[in-house]
């Protein structure tokens, strides 16, 4: 007889936040996913693929030139080599390569850390992999943390540090000196590191974008995994990968297999057009992302939203407890119902988000949306 093993989980809070937008014609500020798409080149490189008779299973690790051109494409942004032959591996989203890494490398009983609040799939890939995911939250209302938070939480139980930065919700761009904290106690600890880099073309203010792999000694005990979603602006075509030297990779390739043994191929090849775009590309990204972070930022500011300023992602967390003692749900749903606004409540990224709850009131933004929606969305926030 089957039993609710999962029902604890419930439907995502991205899922429920987009069609509560749907069910009151809200703006959807909500759910992370861009109003436009990625550029024609991409999605006509699929196209063809799809028409020139490509269109069966893809080797389990990812076609060839995907992996040579993810390569390359780490070598120039970071100035790491990887080779594509025994440490890339092709994943249907960075949520699969994440999920695949917690059955990989935890075991019923460990413990894995990760900043809180965090992405709403990480609790998962814990319980299915029987293993404690152990938050340290980030001190509000800079969304910093100290060596000691870090530390202090590492048990004989804990195998691992997952670590997202550009972070989703906040929109920290963890410094350099923070990753070498995370770093120094991963190597005192012999910890993995899981690095979710999904954001990471989306920094702002010509910030660095610390690699924790690049941190010496770093590159053995690192598992990188990023994803084309938020880069190209195709969110549903869910293709990620990850890096990581051959003993890591081996087991990661072990689960994949296993689990949708490889991602859509047409779109694969697709994605092999978008590695070959110009530099250009992610410059003209970038810009226009901060322009929309600036836009919507200063709008919540003169409505009296406080926040820190996102430094990367397309997200931005506004403190509202000085307008309302509503908690953080009851106001997202509030501001959806009643201003056609629909955000994300930030308390279900912790383990109890009753608790946080009662600690805090911060809603997200998604400003992954063209300006014009971005100033509806204002206009009806202001009145
Ligand atoms: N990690 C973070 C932090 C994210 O925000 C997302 C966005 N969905 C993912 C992972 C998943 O990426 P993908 O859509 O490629 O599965
Ligand atoms: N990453 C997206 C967000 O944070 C949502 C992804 C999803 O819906 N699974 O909004």
């Amino acid at each position: 007889m089957p039993t609710a093993k999962w029902s604890k989980f419930g439907t995502s809070i991205f899922t429920t936040m987009t069609q509560a937008a749907i069910k009151h014609d809200a703006v959807n500020l909500a759910q992370g996913f861009p109003n436009f798409d990625g550029p024609d080149a991409i999605k006509e490189a699929a196209i063809k693929s799809i028409q020139g008779n490509f269109n069966q299973y893809a080797p389990s690790t990812g076609i060839p030139r995907l992996r040579e051109l993810l390569s390359a494409r780490m070598e120039k942004t970071s100035g790491l080599t990887y080779s594509p032959g025994t440490e890339i591996t092709v994943f249907s989203g960075a949520t699969e390569a994440l999920f695949c890494s917690f059955l990989a490398f935890l075991s019923h009983g460990d413990e894995i850390l990760t900043f809180a609040p965090y992405f709403d799939c990480y609790p998962a890939g814990a319980f299915a992999a029987g293993a404690k995911l152990v938050e340290i939250p980030l001190r509000t209302p800079d969304w910093t943390f100290t060596k000691e938070d870090l530390a202090s939480r590492v048990t004989p139980k804990t195998r691992a540090i997952l670590v997202n930065t550009p972070h989703n919700p906040t929109g920290r761009v963890f410094t350099r000196s923070e990753m070498n904290m995370i770093a120094d106690v991963a190597k005192e600890h012999d910890l993995l590191v899981i690095t979710d880099e999904v954001y990471e073309e989306l920094v702002f203010d010509n910030l660095a974008f610390t690699r924790m792999a690049t941190l010496p000694g770093m590159r053995e005990r690192t598992v990188v995994i990023s994803s084309t979603a938020k880069t190209y602006s195709l969110t549903g075509w869910k293709i990620g990968f990850t890096y990581a030297p051959p003993h890591l990779t081996n087991e990661l390739r072990a689960v994949h297999q296993f689990t949708v043994f490889c991602a859509a191929t047409p779109l694969q090849a697709g994605i092999c057009a978008a590695l070959e775009l110009n530099d250009n590309y992610y410059e003209t990204l970038r810009r226009e992302y901060q322009e929309r972070r600036d836009f919507l930022c200063d709008g919540l500011k003169s409505i009296g939203f406080k926040f820190h300023k996102p430094e990367g992602t397309y997200f931005a967390v506004a403190d509202y407890s000085h307008m309302s003692d509503l908690t953080d749900q009851d106001f997202a749903m509030w501001l959806t119902e009643t201003k056609k606004v629909a955000v994300i409540p930030t308390s279900v990224f912790y383990n109890n988000p009753a608790e946080a709850a009662t600690k805090q009131r911060y809603v997200r933004f998604a400003f992954c949306k063209d300006l014009a929606t971005l100033k509806t969305g204002l206009e009806r926030l202001r009145h």
